[in-house]
């Protein structure tokens, strides 16, 4: 897993990863590490033994790993990291979602969330720093991109909130639908999921991981062929180009058009039914004549649905629409025969639409360097 920043697509502004100080244990592959090791005059075996303790087990530091040499425990303290980013904010809702302000080692932040079903446990991670698509209605592209995650930082968002998790919970599904546009950091997005689906990894199916994008044609379809069968949804939320544009700015240069018949490719190829995400807003998008313009793009394709009433954020004037219109919208494409739900709220009262928190923060405070010094106050 050893990188330096990634960038995977020209046309966007990507600032480059900073080498911190000292690297999260993370950061080095079965190699690096064993090569380490030997410099520390230690066994081949302990790189496994450690990468078990970091990815598999409910540890907090590298003194829990007890079936190390208690020198060695203390070598790799004083040398790694144990993870690459300290938690500044945790927040558990009544419904038990969680959710974690992340702060990077060069002071930038992220988030991610934990949310419980019955019968699941969904892990939502973050990408990038921020984000440069631009949708008027999101949080997280309020601020612009700062900068694509590694493939470290992406991973340790499942596994550190794995190791907050009781002992008789496992995490069951993970969405990429946190920060930034997971298709954007192409590069970052695979080496995490491959991790995260490899059996010496985290060893989670490739059909409980959903990448969400707001729809690059290229990327879905080379995604289709990563050999591997993901779940796409696609942030369609505007069922024409003129009114997508509005929304969507991105749209302009792609077309709903072009998106579509990559999402068909996709099914084709992996034979993972499309689910279309559309954040409904109230006087924007939410009228019957969008549902019925949005079942006739659909209609003939495997797809479903997902409608969401709009997160509020405090920033933006647009709101979510009242339950009889939403139900509205949804039994017009029901009439129509297109498989679709709205999607259940989760962690109403923790700032739940993800971007929000990091949003709060670094406007409450110019910036995140700004953050780290009112924090330290605080401390
Ligand atoms: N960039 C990717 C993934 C991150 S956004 C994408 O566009 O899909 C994940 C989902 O959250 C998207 O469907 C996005 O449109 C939605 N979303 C963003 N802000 C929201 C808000 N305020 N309320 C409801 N959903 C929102």
């Amino acid at each position: 897993m050893s990188h330096s920043a990634s960038q995977t697509t020209t046309e966007l502004p990507v600032i480059e990863v900073h080498t911190p100080a000292r690297r999260a244990i993370l950061e080095l592959n079965r190699d690096e590490l064993t090569t380490w090791l030997a410099t520390v005059g230690q066994p081949k075996f302990r790189a496994g033994q450690i990468r078990r303790w970091l990815v598999q087990r409910r540890i907090q530091s590298f003194e829990e790993m007890t079936d190390l040499p208690t020198e060695l425990r203390s070598q790799l303290t004083a040398e790694f990291n144990f993870s690459p980013f300290e938690i500044v904010r945790h927040q558990i809702a009544r419904d038990e979602t969680e959710k974690l302000l992340l702060k990077l080692h060069d002071g930038e932040l992220v988030e991610c969330v934990l949310m419980r079903d019955p019968d699941r446990r969904t892990v939502c991670i973050s990408t990038q720093v921020g984000c440069a698509m631009g949708c008027v209605f999101c949080a997280s592209g309020l601020l612009g991109v700062k900068r694509n995650l590694t493939p470290t930082e992406i991973i340790e968002q499942v596994l550190v909130l794995n190791r907050m998790m009781k002992d008789d919970e496992r995490i069951t599904n993970v969405v990429v639908m946190g920060i930034g546009e997971p298709l954007a950091n192409y590069r970052g997005l695979m080496e995490s999921l491959t991790f995260l689906t490899s059996k010496d990894g985290f060893g989670l199916g490739a059909r409980r991981i959903t990448v969400s994008t707001v729809g690059i044609p290229d990327k879905i379809r080379e995604l289709a062929q990563s050999g591997q069968r993901y779940n796409l949804a696609v942030s369609l939320h505007a069922p024409n180009d003129a009114l997508r544009t509005e929304i969507v700015p991105v749209n302009k240069s792609i077309g709903i058009q072009e998106i579509l018949l990559a999402a068909d490719d996709y099914f084709e190829m992996t034979g993972r039914r499309i689910s279309y995400e559309y954040v409904l807003m109230s006087g924007i998008n939410d009228q019957p004549r969008h549902a019925e313009e949005l079942a006739s793009l659909l209609r003939g394709r495997n797809a479903h649905v997902n409608l969401i009433p709009m997160n509020g954020v405090s920033e933006l004037v647009m709101t979510a629409p009242g339950d009889p219109d939403t139900q509205h919208f949804l039994e017009i494409l029901e009439r129509y025969g297109i498989a679709a739900t709205v999607r259940k709220r989760k962690g109403a009262d923790i700032d739940a639409a993800c971007g929000q928190l990091r949003l709060n923060r670094v406007t409450a405070n110019g910036d995140s360097a700004s953050l780290e010094n009112s924090l330290s106050d605080t401390n």
